[in-house]
């Protein structure tokens, strides 16, 4: 397969010859009130798995490509991108389910199949991992006897050891859950070992290196997490699985389809996202040259040079624009409100990434038509709604620009003051947030890329105060409007220009 389209479509044609039923992405805006974003594919089928809705599809299999942004809540992978190349904030997530149907057995061997007899993967170099729980913790279920034995029987028919190609897993790793509530089981993983040589025997399963890369989750979807933080029995049994879109194309891809494993295995050195690089690059004038950087004492990922900055910057602009143009073509703006507010937070650090790279001007939005010229076809939505989604990353990027000159320098400012060892005030964070809208997230990023924290403590504590303040205002100003009578009009002053559909929502920081 030379292409990710390619690989893509492998994999609807593989489930579809499994009777499975292809069906569209649900939109990134999720129906669960305990979602911020869609995070998985399973969240669309969640009103099947409690029983509240039929399954549609004869037999109960469904099959797609679902849009996925895991940027807040249980799943987070804000901070690690740009800093690894598998982690991004908005992903494709492919998925195939089977309602009350097939279970376990099937699962875990069209799972094989597909990887082994459709894309080629060596068998030597996949690991399976099943959930193992800790009952002293008070872990739901049981051990995944099944699981393991199935996997078992695969591996010893093609002559590998299951002990050493099956590793346990904690609930961390092997119990997945959407959220804190909802349906929710054991899983079984499939891990790649990417080294050269491909000889490290599971060592590096679940050890968050791109030397071994988590590709795909079967999650048996067979009970409920319950408000009360109890768990109860589904009345079916499900699977549900879940597979990085880029992850996949990337190894298969930049191994030329497992013929050499001596390369980097980068998700953005794919199709995928080269032409938003190549973009880049012309407006820019800057290269892309794969560098990654190294952890610094702290544990914070720090670019050693220029350069590496620029990798980074790259990195984090073509994850961002994705995140954006995605949410907003699904009726999600920036704005202030929860998920609005993790929008414009996102926009607003590619921007500061675009600064490292030398760029001034909004150039944020001229990534789009890149985007949609090669994403289009898949999702049209993103085709249609181009025009929009432009306009919209235009005015949040021109209104940032406004001051984050201005918040850049008090930054710098305030750094040189600080010795070694020392936090940025929480007053100095609030300072910014509150004058020159530098979101926390970005200040503790700006920091972290000097060898510094930030009090986010005392941070938080400011904005409540503020928040405090700000309610009992708009209480008092309630009282007084209804008392006061006039025909003049009343000129707005109050917040920074908001075009979405949240502006109403009076949180403090714009
Ligand atoms: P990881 O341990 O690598 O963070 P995960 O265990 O959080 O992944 P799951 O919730 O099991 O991921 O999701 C199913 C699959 O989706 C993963 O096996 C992986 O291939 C892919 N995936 C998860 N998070 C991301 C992400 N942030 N970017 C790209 N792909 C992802
Ligand atoms: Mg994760
Ligand atoms: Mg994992
Ligand atoms: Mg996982």
């Amino acid at each position: 397969m030379l292409s990710s389209k390619e690989i893509r479509q492998s994999y609807f044609d593989f489930f579809k010859s499994k009777q499975h039923t292809l069906v569209s992405s649900a939109s990134l805006m999720p129906d669960s009130p305990n979602l911020l974003f869609t995070n998985a594919g399973m969240n669309q089928f969640v009103p099947i798995f409690l029983g509240e809705k039929k399954c549609p599809y004869t037999p109960g299999r469904a099959t797609d490509t679902q849009k996925c942004i895991r940027a807040g809540g249980k799943h987070n992978d804000l901070e690690d991108v740009g800093m690894d190349t598998y982690h991004h904030t908005f992903f494709e997530m492919l998925g195939n389910w089977s309602f009350n149907d097939y279970f376990k057995k099937e699962a875990i061997e069209y799972a094989w199949e597909y990887l082994t007899k459709v894309c080629k993967i060596p068998k030597e170099r996949l690991y399976a991992t099943v959930y193992q729980p800790d009952k002293s913790s008070g872990d739901p279920a049981d051990f995944d006897q099944e699981a393991y034995d199935i996997w078992a029987d695969i591996f010893k028919a093609d002559g590998l050891d299951p002990k050493v190609h099956i590793v346990n897993g904690d609930k961390k790793d092997n119990f997945w859950m959407m959220g804190e509530t909802g349906p929710c089981g054991p899983c079984t993983e499939l891990h790649i070992d990417l080294t050269p040589a491909g000889d490290t025997k599971g060592s590096l399963v679940n050890m968050d290196t791109d030397k071994c890369i988590e590709i795909w989750n079967l999650v048996f979807i067979q009970m409920n997490a319950n408000p009360d933080g109890t768990f109860s029995d589904l009345p079916t049994k499900n699977v549900d699985t879940g597979m990085g879109f880029e992850r996949l194309a990337s190894i298969i891809l930049n191994t030329k389809n497992f013929t050499d494993f001596n390369g980097i295995i980068s998700n953005y050195e794919t199709d995928i996202f080269t032409p938003i690089f190549d973009k880049l690059t012309d407006i820019s004038g800057k290269k892309y040259t794969s560098t990654l950087p190294e952890k610094n004492e702290l544990g914070y990922f720090v670019a050693a040079n220029d350069q590496e900055m620029v990798d980074i910057a790259f990195r984090v602009i073509a994850d961002h624009i994705r995140t954006l143009s995605f949410s907003i073509a699904d009726g999600i703006q920036p704005g202030n409100g929860d998920r609005n507010y993790v929008l414009r937070r996102i926009l607003r650090r590619a921007v500061r990434y675009g600064r490292t790279i030398g760029l001034e001007k909004p150039f944020f939005y001229e990534l789009v038509d890149t985007l949609a010229d090669q994403m289009g076809e898949i999702f049209p939505e993103l085709a249609k709604g181009r025009q929009h989604v432009k306009t919209v990353i235009k005015s949040e990027e021109e209104a940032f620009n406004r001051t984050l000159d201005r918040g850049i320098n008090l930054f710098e400012s305030e750094i040189s003051k600080l010795k070694k060892g020392d936090s940025i005030s929480a007053a100095f964070a609030f300072r910014l947030a509150d004058e020159q809208g530098f979101p926390l997230d970005l200040t503790e990023l700006m920091a972290r890329e000097q060898g510094y924290k930030v009090d986010v403590d005392g941070f938080e504590k400011l904005m409540n105060e503020q928040r405090d303040r700000a309610r009992a205002a708009q209480k008092k100003e309630i009282i007084s409007l209804s008392e006061i009578k006039t025909t003049e009009p009343t000129e707005f002053i109050g917040y920074e220009e908001d075009n979405s559909n949240e502006a109403q929502v009076k949180e403090v920081i714009k």
